[in-house]
């Protein structure tokens, strides 16, 4: 089974629809949270990824602060302008769907953990360094996690008690072996690595191979779209960024 792993849209349909073109038929979406916040599409991102096949959907922190399961004091000033603008965006329908998505699904048969932010806290935890990935790994009841939420493509890597970090670079496979890893896709919707082409992965649950990809998208509409809306003006420019 093909399976298209992708995270942190956050309300940018452009970026949307240039991962799901690229990376063709697929037997699976799985998608690991944060559909809504900072881009100007909300509604439309909802209604475009629910109506997937085979989509399992998980929330992210910004999902859960729209519906009101997460403080929006968590969130700095400009984000939680974002929200307040996203929330008056969203039917009661899609804000419904947001709310029953849970933030982690353990798939027992594969061995795979989906979930946000981390094992240890689903919802809140970026995992950025190899110790805190270390601690949790402690957490995880399966081999392998997918996770989403720093907006990096990566890959933590533990081996014999030690944890590695590895850069997902756009095109590069990762084939897990005798090692627990958690792996992260990237953004589609507001990459953070540099990089400002949407970012998502391919998983073949036949040969447990991972492959980080890349795709350009019309960053200027996403933008004009923003600048229309009245949204901050730093969520605004870092897209070009990629920061
Ligand atoms: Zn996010």
């Amino acid at each position: 089974m093909r399976v298209l792993v992708f995270s942190d849209i956050h309300g940018n349909l452009t970026a949307l629809e240039a991962v799901l073109e690229a990376a063709g038929e697929v037997d699976a979406y799985w998608f690991l949270g944060d559909l809504v916040g900072y881009g100007p599409d909300p509604e439309a991102c909802v209604q475009r990824v629910r109506s997937l096949p085979n989509l399992l959907c998980l929330q992210g922190n910004h999902d859960a602060a729209i519906t009101g399961l997460l403080e929006i004091g968590f969130f700095n000033a400009e984000a939680r302008r974002s929200l307040e603008w996203t929330r008056h965006q969203l039917s009661a329908d899609a804000l419904a769907f947001l709310r029953a998505c849970p933030p982690q699904r353990v798939l027992t048969s594969e061995g795979i953990t989906l979930v946000h932010g981390s094992p240890r806290r689903p919802l809140e935890e970026y995992l950025l360094t190899p110790s805190a990935a270390k601690r949790a790994l402690r957490y995880l009841e399966t081999p392998l996690a997918f996770v989403g939420h720093s907006h990096l493509p990566l890959a933590f890597v533990e081996r014999h008690g030690r944890v590695r970090h590895l850069v997902g670079q756009p095109g590069a496979t990762f084939t897990p072996q005798d090692e627990r890893v958690i792996l992260n896709p990237g953004s589609v919707g507001q990459p953070r690595d540099g990089d400002p082409r949407a970012a998502y992965a391919l998983w073949d649950t036949a040969t447990h191979t991972w492959i980080w990809q890349r795709v350009a998208y019309d960053i200027g509409a996403v933008q004009r779209r923003m600048e229309a809306a009245g949204l901050p003006s730093f969520h605004i420019y870092r897209l070009s960024l990629g920061r």
